[in-house]
């Protein structure tokens, strides 16, 4: 257990929250995951380390992970490599992705990996100690692989789906979940439509099935309508969810 009552044992700050562009008011999908003595970085898409650096120093980053290869998760990384080779100086962060997303960066800037990300490949049989922080993983319905990720810490858990489609299910951890940071890029009105994303409804319906405590949700496309969301996953989830918004912290 925490011992510093200060500070929650599992904790996860928003660093954007935008589906699949930024908006003007958000980056896309970054996310910060605290204990009290661990920071994890989940997903680095374009623009998110100006929100990051609002909470903790980039000297203090423990491990970044990426769920997956598409622009809107990882394309902070070549910035923030400037940042580490020519600005702080720090070198070999741990980080942890897919094989296609270590391919895209190391096509992009193939010193990043040289320099500043010591990049472990993963997939969802993987399990990763940061820390007091235990990742693991689950591949969700999606086009390229892309890994749901479960953190647990003192006995606290939360789950952030990435991006999926229907035929995922939080379920699939097997496991607890306290927090769950789900996607909601599509209205119900286009479920259906073989888009890979869920609805508002769809991730409701699957976070009541899994059992998760509190349901926020993410990766809503700029300009759409995000009530919409909250009142779809309400119906499905059974109880009142809540809208990611960039610098908003959630504890498990
Ligand atoms: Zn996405
Ligand atoms: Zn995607």
């Amino acid at each position: 257990m925490n011992e510093n009552q200060d500070e929650p044992g599992l904790r996860i700050t928003v660093l954007g929250c935008s589906g699949t562009y930024a908006s003007p008011e958000s980056a896309c999908s970054g996310y910060l995951v605290q204990s009290a003595t661990t920071s994890v970085v989940l997903d680095a898409g374009p623009g998110t380390s100006m929100e990051l650096q609002r909470h903790i120093a980039l000297e203090d980053i423990d491990a970044f992970i990426l769920s997956h290869e598409h622009a809107d998760h990882w394309t902070e990384l070549p910035t923030l490599y400037h940042a580490f080779r020519w600005g702080i100086r720090r070198f070999h962060v741990p980080t942890y992705g897919t094989q296609g997303t270590r391919d895209l960066l190391h096509a992009v800037i193939p010193e990043a990996l040289e320099h500043a990300f010591e990049w472990t490949v993963i997939n969802e049989r993987s399990r990763v100690t940061v820390g007091d922080i235990t990742f693991t993983f689950s591949t969700t319905d999606h086009p390229v692989e892309t890994l749901a990720i479960r953190a647990e810490c003192g006995g606290r858990s939360l789950v952030y789906s990435a991006d999926t489609g229907p035929d995922w299910s939080p379920e699939r951890f097997d496991a607890p979940i306290d927090l769950m940071v789900y996607e909601a890029s599509i209205t119900v009105a286009a479920e259906g439509d073989g888009i890979p994303h869920v609805s508002g409804r769809e991730a409701g319906e699957r976070a009541r099935a899994a059992g998760v405590g509190t349901l926020v949700l993410t990766h809503v496309p700029p300009g759409e309508d995000r009530e919409e969301r909250l009142d779809a996953a309400a119906k499905g989830f059974g109880q009142t969810a809540t809208l990611a918004a960039p610098g908003r912290c959630f504890v498990a």
